[in-house]
């Protein structure tokens, strides 16, 4: 099976939650939002909008978004397997990251 490719040139998708226009991090590559993350689906049972509906669903999300939203509880970071948590990075009171 080949993997689906969304091409976006200089821009990628905007942040789902507050709109800022995210830049992508090369012309070339697919997706990949400068200052966020990119997240996809090919469909999730439960859902009317995704579930069955035969396509790959892209969203992106600004570090600010994440960052409020995982403060709040309104999403999930649980550590990888074999490897120790980390502090978010990129806060503001981060002198060494950003
Ligand atoms: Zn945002």
């Amino acid at each position: 099976m080949t993997d689906i490719k969304l091409v976006m040139g200089e821009q990628a998708l905007p942040c789902i939650k507050c709109g800022k226009q995210l830049p992508n991090f090369s012309p070339d590559t697919d997706n990949q939002p400068c200052g966020g993350t990119e997240f996809w689906t090919y469909g999730h049972y439960g859902s009317a909008v995704t579930d069955l509906s035969g396509t790959k669903h892209f969203v992106c999300v600004c570090d600010d978004c994440l960052r409020t939203a995982l403060d709040l509880g309104h999403a999930a970071a649980v550590p990888l397997r074999g490897r120790p948590a980390v502090p978010l990075r990129g806060r503001p009171d981060d002198h060494g990251f950003y």
